[in-house]
């Protein structure tokens, strides 16, 4: 670690992240860290002196696209390569042996560099405030490799909130690992909600993925707040109470069904969606109808829907009636579809509304209730502001999950 990070004030650096809004957020801290140790950052690779790729491996397609990183970073003359992340946890000696890298951090050093509070550096930061997870479902390999749960002490997630609402935000994502399992002391993820909205400002909290059976009654109160971003990502994974079972998570799709209508019924603008995984060994046909089935008749806005990949070391890589490539594949496009048009369907409830929304560029914005804006004018209003925004209409090419609209920015709040 020091042989790089004891460099020249003026090295520069850059990070490549691969993965989720965790990634993201360690990466932002790093930001913050290198800073510190007296790099320039830049976004380029090619402009840096010391390239950081922060990894993942929840997927085999996560570990190819991963290594392909890696390799390009390596492959640039001069250039010292760190590599860092899920998949330097579990592949080191993969990484290793990879020409050009020069440093394979372990999750130690990791924690060092990225235990800092962020620096500001998008419109809408990520403030991690958990990591690590003890539930052991059957197919999660990120969990094996980030080890226990850990929890970022309230007051100093309080400060650093106040330090990005001072410098301007008006919205804090919240992430973590399994974020439902914040526990620090006596407080829960309700009560690190409650002490963060008593930071004077005017903002808004957003809350990363939440596992279903970390939400209890508490939780779900504590969600109804105006001041929660009525977006909530649920990580279901099947409808089918077989396989939910065969993954070893705690809840069945009825238990699942009454959250979704709790949410719905507090916050009647919510945006729910869901993480469904298709072709777990073990899923029959029938079971991939059930759960198509059971969603469709969801409000859900969005689903998250991605194919199994074998995960050495966890427990279903060993599991019986493994699902074919292209026939797993295939239930996931159908579910792909269905996300369109749940997306399509939420979206259209909207036009003639008007929202809050967080500036990301003079041309888009993205509304409290997680809808990305194109607007009919670019904005004057700097990025990263509050601004309200009327919805005009959907736009036809619609390509995203969630469909694109066209708005017009017509005030800024602050
Ligand atoms: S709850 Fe989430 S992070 Fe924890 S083991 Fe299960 S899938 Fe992995």
């Amino acid at each position: 670690m020091s042989a790089v990070t004891g460099g020249k004030p003026a090295m520069r650096a850059a990070i490549v992240t691969a993965g989720c809004r965790l990634n993201q957020a360690e990466s932002d801290a790093l930001s913050a860290w290198l800073r510190l140790q007296g790099f320039t950052v830049v976004r380029e690779p090619a402009e840096a002196d010391v390239c950081y790729v922060n990894t993942c491996t929840v997927t085999a397609a996560a570990d190819r696209s991963s290594l392909q990183l890696v390799r390009r970073a390596a492959g640039r003359d001069g250039t010292r390569v760190v590599v860092m992340g899920c998949l330097a946890e579990r592949r080191p000696e993969r990484l290793r042996e990879i020409p050009g890298v020069s440093e394979v951090w372990s999750a130690r050093e990791k924690r060092r560099a990225t235990g800092l509070v962020p620096v500001p550096v998008r419109s809408r930061p990520l403030l991690k405030v958990q990591d690590g997870c003890d539930r052991g479902c059957a197919f999660c390999v990120v969990s094996r490799v980030r080890g226990a749960p850990v929890s970022v002490d309230p007051d100093r997630v309080a400060h650093a909130v106040a330090d990005l609402v001072s410098a301007g935000h008006c919205e804090v994502v919240l992430t973590g690992l399994n974020l439902g399992r914040y526990h620090h002391g006596a407080t829960r993820l309700a009560g690190l909600l409650a002490r963060l909205l008593c930071v004077p400002g005017s903002f808004r909290l957003r809350l990363g993925s939440l596992e279903p059976d970390s939400i209890d009654d508490r939780l779900v109160e504590a969600l109804a707040d105006e001041r929660i971003c009525p977006h909530f990502h649920l990580a279901l994974q099947s409808a089918d109470d077989r396989l939910l079972t065969a993954m070893n998570r705690r809840y069945g799709f009825a238990a699942f069904r009454r959250l979704v209508g709790r949410l719905v019924r507090d916050r009647t603008d919510a945006c729910i969606g869901a993480d469904v995984i298709s072709g777990l060994p073990g899923e029959s046909p029938e079971s991939a109808g059930l759960t198509h089935e059971r969603l469709a008749e969801l409000p859900l806005a969005y689903l998250h829907a991605f194919t199994y990949s074998v995960r050495p070391g966890t427990p279903a890589a060993q599991m019986p009636g493994r699902v074919p490539a292209h026939e797993a594949s295939a239930r996931t496009a159908r579910l792909r579809r269905l996300s369109t048009e749940f997306g399509r369907r939420y979206a259209s409830r909207f036009p003639g509304s008007v929202r809050d929304a967080v500036v990301e560029s003079d041309r888009v914005v993205v509304t409290d209730n997680y809808l990305r804006v194109r607007l009919c004018e670019p904005t004057a209003i700097a990025a990263r502001r509050n601004c309200r925004v009327r919805i005009e209409s959907m736009t036809a090419s619609v390509s995203a999950p969630l469909a694109a609209l066209v708005g017009l920015c017509q005030e800024e709040n602050q």
